[in-house]
């Protein structure tokens, strides 16, 4: 492991131990399983007395780089490499609570972290309680229960990009002595670091900012030792375990996180003061612009305002989609965090379901339309984006 203070160089030198071979970039292990030296070592791997590779559902060299990796970059003690973001979420959650438990959770959530808290978890016995990110403290501290374990939050929220203090949000679940989680995928290591804060668990999908060229599936549980060892057992027997492809892959992503990320800010930051002067647009909401409300916050939690920018085109419902179909080259598509920029228009797609006032109050408006900046030259998504709006 690397054992720089800098980020890049962490996220470049820290791989696995070189084989014989003498190979400069990290071999892809694609084996299920590995053979143990004799009969004391396989006893002494299965009884913990010893760490080592034992089958790709528990460990992997690929994985365990990647994690490794990533606990560097997030200041955390441990983790766990998951098939998907979602695998994350829900192992983060499900191998801790039991039936009683009760969550509190930002109502801005990711929707199938929507569904795991309202329809799943419900079946199990745990419950949970939505708190506005936008509550006054007062108002997520009276939420929390006698029966109360965890607080589950994404900051930025999706696709509103509202701001949670996490520095205030670490010192209530501390005082209430609840477990913290923060769903990280939006800001990636690079640019917020909530363990800092006092988050006990940290998840991401990797699928988004970290992959960044939208090619695999993957996620990450990161937190304390404690915690880890807990949520561990749970992933060792139910088998949401990466891929060696997957997390390969993933590893020499991080590689090129920071300049990746350091570019999709700067050119989303440039296309939302484009869009804050144009006539057509009501509202534009980026983290790092003077105007978006909690600006100061961000500045304090966040290294730059991240790839993501929201705007609410004139005309309503009607108008963004006319935008939507009217784009050249910007994707049309449901994801986020890709070398190429991508336009959503989350009132008829992702959150289509929900009636007017659910979208209300997570900030969807009729004419929002959601921005992955992507990594191609601005004047080019400039002007799809402008002959898209004359149409
Ligand atoms: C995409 C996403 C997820 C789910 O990740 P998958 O890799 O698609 O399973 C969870 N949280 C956030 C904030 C996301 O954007």
């Amino acid at each position: 492991m690397s054992d720089s203070t800098n980020f890049e160089t962490n996220a470049i030198r820290s791989q696995h131990e070189r084989s014989q071979h003498r190979e400069h970039s990290v071999p892809l292990y694609l084996t299920s399983s590995f053979v143990f030296e004799d009969a004391e070592q396989a006893r002494a791997l299965f009884a913990d007395e010893l760490q080592g590779n034992i089958y790709t559902r528990f460990s992997n060299p690929n994985s365990t780089e990647f994690i490794d990796k990533l606990c560097l970059l997030e200041g955390t003690e441990d983790g766990i490499a998951t098939a998907s973001g979602m695998a994350a979420m829900y192992i983060s959650m499900a191998g801790l609570l039991k039936s009683g438990d009760h969550v509190l959770a930002s109502r801005s959530v990711f929707g199938s972290t929507h569904q795991i808290l309202t329809a799943i978890f419900p079946k199990f016995g745990i419950s949970y309680t939505y708190a506005d990110i936008t509550d006054a403290p007062e108002e997520w501290e009276k939420k929390i229960l006698p029966n109360t374990r965890m607080i589950f939050v994404e900051t930025p929220s999706n696709p509103a990009l509202d701001i949670i203090d996490l520095e205030w949000l670490g010192g209530l679940a501390k005082k209430h002595n609840v477990i913290l989680n923060v769903d990280n995928c939006f800001t990636t290591p690079y640019l917020q670091n909530p363990a800092k804060w006092g988050a006990h668990l940290v998840t991401h999908s990797a699928t988004k900012f970290i992959d960044g060229q939208g090619r695999v599936v993957g996620g990450a549980v990161l937190g304390t030792k404690e915690l880890i060892k807990e949520i561990r057992f749970f992933a060792r027997h139910t088998g949401p375990s990466m891929s060696p492809f997957n997390a390969w892959v993933l590893s020499k992503s991080l590689e090129t996180l920071a300049v990746r990320m350091d570019r999709h800010c700067e050119n989303a930051l440039l296309l939302a003061k484009h869009l804050e002067a144009h006539p057509e647009v009501i509202l534009v909401k980026y983290p790092f612009l003077p105007s978006h409300p909690q600006y100061d916050l961000a500045k304090k939690q966040m290294r730059a305002g991240g790839g993501v920018v929201t705007f609410e085109i004139k005309g309503g419902i009607d108008r963004g989609r006319k935008f939507l179909n009217s784009l050249k080259m910007i994707s049309h598509s449901a994801n986020l965090g890709d070398t190429r920029t991508i336009a959503t228009h989350p009132a008829s797609t992702t959150h289509s379901k929900l009636t007017d006032a659910e979208r209300a109050a997570v900030g969807i408006t009729p004419g929002l339309i959601r921005i992955s900046v992507g990594l191609e030259a601005m004047q080019d998504v400039i002007a799809d984006i402008e002959q898209a709006m004359k149409v």
